[in-house]
């Protein structure tokens, strides 16, 4: 590496509430020689804000292997560069990859400035084990890529960490619902850090009900956590737990089926009665009691 070789610095920057802009983030963007934007007008506002005035270069994901090149040639000249996203740490489903893939391989200098990241907030506030976790980022938009890509989480057992937009909530918790059962503890946190911020914690039967019922719920931006398949918990066995039910009810009094099925699989017996009971109505939504 050029002794006289310039920095690059990631930078993160607020989620919603400028404030969390910390100050060294601040001094970095002052002092730079331009800052990397993934939107130069959104950071616009924040520089405005903070009455930065360094210059600012387009950087996004359609120009950023275009502009890698000549970022490093400049790096190697001397200059020094913050790259920023729209909200929170670069990188984390935001560009930058192919730019920090091609300054290590110069052997340039990179240094963090740490700061807001939505997962990380909504992993903060979940109630959801934190010693470990996977972050999965966005899913796929498209329903049967979603579904695959959820079926190769079920037996994951560290919790999960999704982004996910309003507009596609419902569709994603009901795919999750279908993947990990309804009754996989789960978060939503939507506009964390803004003025609408919510946090709901529950299952994601509650969630997924919700997301159909308020029309809040599938606004703005959402960080979705899923508790991990905890083999001795329920989402294996609760599938297990029904599809045993379901064949025992055809044959037995719901009480009989219930305490059965509880003992196939160490489930409560009040939560097998629960389904039991509802397929007995002929609300299971499939085949009803024979
Ligand atoms: N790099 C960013 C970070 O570190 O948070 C994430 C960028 S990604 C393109 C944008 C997604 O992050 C949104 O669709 C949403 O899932 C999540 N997100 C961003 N801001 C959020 C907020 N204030 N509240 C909840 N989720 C947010």
């Amino acid at each position: 590496m050029p002794e006289s070789a310039g920095k690059l610095y990631i930078v993160a920057t607020p989620i919603g509430n400028l404030d969390d802009l910390s100050p060294r983030a601040r001094q970095i963007l002052d002092t730079v020689d331009a800052v990397l934007c993934e939107d130069t007008r959104h950071s616009g506002q924040m520089f405005a804000r903070f009455g930065i005035t360094t210059r600012r270069i387009s950087f996004h994901e359609h120009n950023e292997e275009g502009r890698a090149a000549s970022i490093v040639e400049r790096l190697v000249a001397g200059e020094s560069f913050a790259l920023v996203s729209d909200a929170g740490t670069p990188l984390i489903s935001d560009p930058g990859y192919r730019l920090l893939a091609a300054v290590r391989a110069a052997d340039l200098p990179v240094s963090p400035v740490p700061g807001p990241c939505a997962a990380i907030a909504g992993l903060s506030v979940a109630g959801l084990p934190t010693d470990r976790f996977c972050f999965e980022g966005f899913l796929p938009p498209r329903a049967a890529a979603r579904r695959k890509r959820l079926a190769a989480l079920v037996s994951e057992p560290r919790t999960l960490v999704f982004y996910e937009s309003g507009r596609r909530v419902a569709d994603t918790l009901s795919d999750m619902i279908g993947a990990f059962g309804e009754r996989r503890p789960a978060t939503l946190a939507r506009e964390l850090t803004k003025a609408f911020e919510s946090i709901y914690r529950g299952n994601l039967g509650d969630l997924g009900a919700r997301s159909r019922a308020d029309p809040d719920f599938s606004r703005g931006e959402i960080v979705l956590v899923v508790a991990g398949n905890d083999d001795a918990a329920m989402p294996q066995a609760t599938a297990g737990l029904e599809q045993i039910v379901t064949l025992l009810v055809r044959e037995l009094p719901a009480s009989r089926a219930a305490r059965i099925a509880a003992a196939i699989t160490g489930c409560k017996r009040a939560e097998a009665y629960a389904i039991a009971a509802k397929l007995d109505r002929g609300e299971s939504g499939g085949e009803g009691p024979v």
